[in-house]
This record gives structure tokens, C-alpha cells and sequence, in this order.
């Protein structure tokens, strides 16, 4: 739903609509269904289930905030982004068609807001853009989620097809190592984090730093969020630190964030 977003990579969240279907191992734990589905019954998620579109207040948030973003740019000096969407998938099949239209209609509207719109499903992308997409909207960035290297392949290929002036990579949540072609086209940015909450799957710290290694050889811009658990911070895996003694030290995001004692927050160069 619109509300200011706890997320470190954004400034808002707004979900035009709620509901969706696993399509991938990312999805495994999908938080969104575990509350929309499982804890409130909002929604019924999955193949057979039901997409709801948010309350017509909802869709006036994002007006708010584009006219409150020329004060947000004077004090943070960026423009502010909004996450499109937590809750569902932009490009998911099961949704009306004129619901999109009317999401487009109103990232048209809002300007000032710099959209990141991110996906599973970037085989839909291009068959699913309004007709006056043509190089991309200057306020959209296009990504998609790349849990390992076997789904990084497959939608990085389609995403890079599409015009958009940023594409980005989600690694989050990381379930496998993933490196960046050493040719061709390449993402702009690139954000990575591990699993949080209950049942997390572990990954290794050194997959985190190797990609971060490629954004670095590459220029692409590295985001990377948090560990998702103390179990997976570096301070616990390799220095043996207990997972209280990591938190004392390392209180970024879910599980912490640091990189080898720093913080590795960098976005693509926009303003
Ligand atoms: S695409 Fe996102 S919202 Fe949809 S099921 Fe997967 S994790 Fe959940």
C-alpha cells in the first residue's frame, strides 16, 4: 500500500494493486503472501486466486508526492523514488490490462518521481508497455529479480532488450552465486540481500562480494542491503562472532549490512 517505505533503496512504496502467483525459488517465501494471503485473507494468492486493486485513496498517494518533490530534492538532493510493487507483480498475466493502463496513466502524471518498477516476469515486459513507451519514460527504472545465476541469465536477457533509462538486477533474495557477463549489455545497478524472517534460506557472504567485485570492474552502480540474518552476516559465518556480538557492530538493515566493514550503498548517477 502507499505509505513511506522502510525500504533502504526507496522512498515510497505504492502497490496499485495486491496479489500474484510463485514463479521462481525467490518466491519461495514470498512475504507479500504470507500477509496478504495467509495472515489477513485479503487476498487468495496463486494461479486460481484473486488480484485486488487498492482503494482509490491509495492511488492518490502518489500525487501527494510528486507535489511534495521539489522540497524532498532541496533537502535530500534526489529525486524521490517510489517502489512499484511489494505487494503484486506489474507485469503478472492475470492482471486487467486497463488496471496497468491506468498505472502507467499515473507514472505519466507524477514526473517528478522517479518509478522502480520491478518484475519476475520480464518476458511480459515488452508486450505490456503503453504505445507511447518508445526509449522508456524518463521517470521509470526497469528491474528484475535475480536469485541465482539460471534466473539472472533468463531475464537479464529479456530486461536488456527493453528501453528504460535504468535497468536493474534484484539479487535478493540471493540463493545461488551470480556474476555479470564479461560482454555485453549491463545493468545500471544492482542491489543485493539475503533472505529475512522466518525460514531464511543461507547463502554464502563471498557470493555478495564477488558480484560486488563485477559492479566495481563493470561500472555498475552496488547496492547491497542487508544479510537478512545474523546467521548469514560475515561476522558469524567466517569471524565467529556470536550473533549478539555482530549485532553491537553491525545494526544496518535485517542481519546487518555491512561489507567487510563498510557500507556498499551506491545508485546509478540520475540527478
Ligand atoms: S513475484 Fe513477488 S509478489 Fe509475486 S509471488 Fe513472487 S515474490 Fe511474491
Amino acid at each position: 500500500m502507499g505509505e513511506n517505505s522502510k525500504i533502504e533503496w526507496c522512498d515510497h512504496t505504492f502497490n496499485p494493486w495486491i496479489g500474484c502467483q510463485k514463479v521462481s525459488p525467490g518466491c519461495d517465501n514470498c512475504y507479500a503472501e504470507a500477509m496478504m494471503d495467509h495472515r489477513y485473507k485479503k487476498v487468495q494468492w496463486g494461479a486460481h486466486g484473486e488480484r485486488k486493486r487498492t482503494s482509490e485513496q491509495n492511488w492518490k498517494k502518489p500525487i501527494q508526492w510528486n507535489a511534495q518533490a521539489p522540497a524532498f530534492r532541496k533537502e535530500n538532493g534526489y529525486r524521490p523514488r517510489v517502489f512499484c510493487a511489494s505487494l503484486a507483480d506489474v507485469f503478472d498475466n492475470q492482471v486487467d490490462s486497463s488496471w496497468r493502463g491506468d498505472l502507467f496513466a499515473l507514472i505519466r502524471k507524477c514526473e517528478a518521481l522517479d518509478w522502480l518498477v520491478l518484475t519476475k516476469r520480464p518476458e511480459n515486459i515488452e508486450k505490456m508497455l503503453p504505445s507511447d513507451w518508445s526509449d522508456g519514460y524518463s521517470n521509470v527504472w526497469l528491474g528484475t529479480t535475480a536469485e541465482d545465476q539460471t534466473r539472472f541469465d533468463f531475464r537479464w536477457k529479456r530486461l536488456k532488450k527493453v528501453p528504460a533509462v535504468v535497468r536493474f538486477i534484484s539479487y535478493e533474495p540471493a540463493l545461488g552465486p551470480v556474476r555479470l557477463p564479461t560482454n555485453g549489455r549491463l545493468p545500471d545497478w544492482l542491489i543485493s540481500g539475503g533472505e529475512s524472517g522466518a525460514g531464511a534460506r543461507t547463502f554464502r557472504p563471498q557470493w555478495i562480494r564477488d558480484v560486488i567485485a563485477d559492479c566495481r570492474r563493470f561500472g555498475v552502480a552496488p547496492f547491497h542491503k542487508q544479510w537478512g540474518s545474523y546467521d548469514n552476516n560475515p561476522l558469524v559465518v567466517e569471524k565467529g562472532m556470536t550473533a549478539r556480538e555482530a549485532r553491537a557492530v553491525d545494526v544496518e538493515g535485517k542481519g546487518g549490512g555491512l561489507v567487510d566493514g563498510k557500507l556498499v550503498r551506491e545508485f546509478p548517477d540520475r540527478n
